[in-house]
């Protein structure tokens, strides 16, 4: 029998419209929720059925609804039904070669949430954002076995604390990938570990951010790419003809992982400029040498904190762009990504008007991006639509 929790009056219309995530604030008693897995039939305070779901503990949330139909039941033919749901709309995906790695399942927009599944060249990688979702893994790993055609799974644990990854063994069945895994993006390779932490080596969400910066933005042009992580913009900058790359990361992994990078592209790697420090000691000194870019790459993590410096993009977003803006050749471009939900978009929007009024230029917004379509979104739930990345021309400086 699953446990009964009722939306408060106030929250029903919301959940009515297909709200999938269950809040403490939105249930009448959350304090009845124990045991993350467990089942819950979602109903008003009339008694009324909303849907069926699961008690799991993420970010703001405390469960998820996974269906509004009164006769489904939540067992293996629910999975399977939203696994083969979610790889019939990305038909087009699995049938371009020049892109082999991209979103199979995006937890809420796909019917599940808490959890996504990547496909990396056949592989693919499940992250589990709750305990309570993890208990629903062999119902997962049975639907991609039975309907897909991976040769190998791997998982990313998310819930030690606050999404935190728990460090594991991530390989779960089939064949083990291997290291690096080389998967193609629009015909650019990159190498990918599965089994070497949090993170895979390439964040999928960007793709077509890489491909406008390849395709039309740094040919001939000098880019510097800051939190440069594994260097993948630079590596399509340099495919797209840049005259060359700075790749600025703080991290000491960055500067083998980028050098590899380029040369799974056959990229010469010794014309290419990779510096291990922190963006903002960085910025300093460059601004000291009165460097100028003509295209500069911000994408910063949501927060960081380094041996000397803290970041916040909900607070610091607006200072880092200044400082950027100092570095950018006037007709020059910045292309200003962030991927914090916390951080609207017309907050975001008013820190790059603020930097640049601060700064003394004007500007003109080229181009925008959000989730690429593989990562589907709810239009119920617009904070699950969390990537911001505006491509900025700075202008001539305003007149006094
Ligand atoms: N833009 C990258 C992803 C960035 S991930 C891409 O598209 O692939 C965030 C990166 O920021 C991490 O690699 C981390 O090491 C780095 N980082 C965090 N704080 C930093 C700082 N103050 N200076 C430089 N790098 C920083």
């Amino acid at each position: 029998m699953d446990k009964t929790v009722k939306i408060k009056q106030s929250f029903e219309k919301k959940y009515r419209q297909g709200y999938p995530l269950l809040t403490e604030e939105a249930l009448v008693s959350s304090g009845k929720l124990h045991e993350e897995g467990e089942l819950l039939q979602v109903v008003t305070e009339d008694g009324d059925f909303i849907g069926y779901g699961y008690h799991g503990r993420q970010n703001k949330g405390v469960g998820w609804i996974l269906t509004h139909r009164e006769h489904e039941a939540i067992d293996q033919r629910l999975f399977d039904r939203k696994l083969i749901e979610a790889v019939g709309r990305r038909s087009a995906f699995f049938l371009d070669e020049t892109t082999t790695a991209f979103r199979v399942f995006n937890g809420e927009g796909d019917g599940i949430g808490g959890v996504t599944i990547d496909n990396y060249a056949g592989y693919y990688v499940i992250q589990w954002y709750s305990r309570g979702v993890y208990q629903f893994k062999d119902y997962i790993v049975h639907a991609l076995q039975t309907y897909t055609d991976c040769i190998g799974i791997y998982e990313k644990k998310r819930f030690a604390k606050k999404g935190e990854y728990v460090e594991d063994n991530d390989f779960v069945s089939g064949e083990e990938a291997p290291s690096p895994l080389i998967v193609k993006e629009n015909g650019v390779n990159l190498a990918v570990y599965l089994n070497d932490g949090a993170m895979t080596g390439i964040f999928l969400d960007q793709r077509e951010v890489r491909k406008m910066l390849m395709d039309h933005l740094a040919a001939d042009r000098s880019v510097l790419n800051t939190f440069s992580y594994t260097g993948a913009f630079s590596v399509f900058a340099a495919m797209g003809g840049a005259s060359g790359t700075t790749s600025v990361d703080v991290a000491n992994r960055s500067l083998e992982k980028t050098s590899e990078q380029f040369r799974v592209n056959h990229l010469p790697v010794e014309s290419q400029k990779i510096i291990v420090d922190d963006v903002f000691v960085y910025y300093k000194r460059a601004t000291k040498r009165e460097e100028e870019y003509d295209v500069v790459v911000v994408d910063p993590p949501s927060f960081a904190r380094t041996k000397k410096t803290t970041f916040s993009a909900a607070k610091d977003y607006a200072k880092l762009l200044k400082e950027t803006i100092a570095l950018t050749r006037t007709g020059g471009t910045i292309v200003a990504s962030t991927n914090h939900a916390g951080l609207s978009r017309k907050k975001f929007r008013s820190f790059i008007d603020q930097a640049f009024d601060e700064a003394g230029h004007t500007y003109r917004i080229v181009e925008q991006f959000r989730l690429p379509e593989d990562f589907v979104t709810l239009e119920e739930f617009p904070e699950g639509n969390y990537l911001k990345v505006y491509v900025i021309e700075k202008l001539k400086a305003k007149e006094a």
